[in-house]
């Protein structure tokens, strides 16, 4: 990371210490939101939509989550350990 704070959107995991990646979190399913998902940065740059279906975000590299938290439509950023499997992010 380089030390001149040029890079300021990023999170180290508060349990392992490790860089976590940014993303963002979302509702996700057709029309009526059936789940969460949570894709990184570097999906976006590369795509203009979410998939559609949980097992694409997954393959993605993303994350589904089961319930609804109460999140909007529009995603939230969140940051992701993939290490030990937390997420951490604005939710309003
Ligand atoms: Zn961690």
């Amino acid at each position: 990371m380089p030390e001149n704070g040029r890079k300021v959107n990023c999170m180290n995991c508060p349990f392992c210490g490790k860089e976590m990646t940014k993303g963002f979190m979302g509702a996700g399913g057709f029309g009526l939101p059936a789940f969460l998902y949570w894709l990184d940065d570097a999906y976006f740059m590369q795509h203009t939509a979410v998939p559609a279906e949980k097992h694409k975000i997954i393959a993605a590299g993303g994350c589904v989550l089961k319930n609804l938290a109460g999140l909007t439509s529009t995603p939230n950023t969140f940051y992701a350990c993939k290490d030990c499997g937390k997420l951490i992010g604005d939710i309003a």
